[in-house]
C-alpha cells in the first residue's frame, strides 16, 4: 500500500480493509486523471477496496475461508469526501459458511446484504429525513425518492435492532416511538 492509499484508508475508516486505489471520474463515468495534483469539485471519487483478513459470513458472523463463487466489482456509495460524490469498488465474493449452510455474499465492514450505501450514508440520510421531507433530503444529495427512502428504512431497521424492544400498553405493538413516528411521516409527505 503507496503512503497516498494508507492515508485515505485512515480517513475511509473500515478496519481489515485495504485501499488499492483512488480514481477519479465524470458522472457518466469518463475516468479523469488529476492535473497538478487537483480535481474539479463535481469529480466522482472512487475508492478501491480488498480485503486483508479471511472473509466472514454476512448470515452469522462465522469467519470462513471456503469461497462458493467469486462475483463482479460493485458499487456502494459513500458519504461525500470534501463536497465529491464517493463510492467504494470491491468485488465480494459469496461464501460457503459451514456453520449456517448458507452461500450468500461475504459481510462487509460498510454495508448491510442488498444494500448499494454505506451505513454511514443511510444513518445521514435519516437524521436529515427526520426534519425535511424526503424530496428534499433526495434532491439535497442528487439521489431519487425511492432510493433515500428505502435507505432511511434500512438505517431505522438497524437502529431499532440496537433497542430494548419496550411493549407498549395500548397496542402491544413494540416498535419503537421513532421508527413509528418517521414511518407514519414518510408515508404521510409521499402522498
Ligand atoms: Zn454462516
Amino acid at each position: 500500500m503507496s503512503q497516498r492509499t494508507k492515508i485515505v484508508a485512515e480517513i475511509w475508516g473500515y478496519r481489515g480493509w485495504n485501499v488499492t486505489s483512488i480514481t477519479y471520474e465524470r458522472s457518466d463515468g469518463t475516468p479523469i486523471t488529476p492535473v497538478g495534483g487537483f480535481v474539479s469539485a463535481d469529480v466522482r471519487v472512487v475508492i478501491h477496496v480488498e480485503r486483508r483478513w479471511t472473509s466472514r459470513c454476512a448470515h452469522c458472523g462465522a469467519i470462513t475461508g471456503k469461497v462458493h463463487e467469486r462475483l463482479g466489482a460493485r458499487r456502494w456509495r459513500d458519504l461525500p469526501w470534501a463536497g465529491r460524490v464517493a463510492e467504494i469498488e470491491y468485488a465480494p465474493v459469496r461464501v460457503a459458511c459451514t456453520r449456517c449452510r448458507t452461500t450468500g455474499v461475504e459481510r462487509l465492514a460498510w454495508a448491510d446484504p442488498y444494500q448499494r450505501q454505506t451505513q454511514r450514508l443511510q444513518q445521514h440520510l435519516a437524521l436529515q429525513a427526520a426534519s425535511m421531507p424526503v424530496t428534499h433530503v433526495a434532491a439535497l444529495n442528487g439521489l431519487d425518492w425511492g432510493t433515500v427512502h428505502r435507505a432511511e428504512h434500512a438505517a431505522l431497521e438497524r437502529w431499532d435492532k440496537t433497542r430494548t424492544p419496550r411493549r407498549c400498553a395500548t397496542s402491544g405493538s413494540t416498535r419503537s416511538t421513532w421508527a413509528a413516528a418517521t414511518s407514519s411521516r414518510t408515508t404521510s409527505s409521499r402522498s
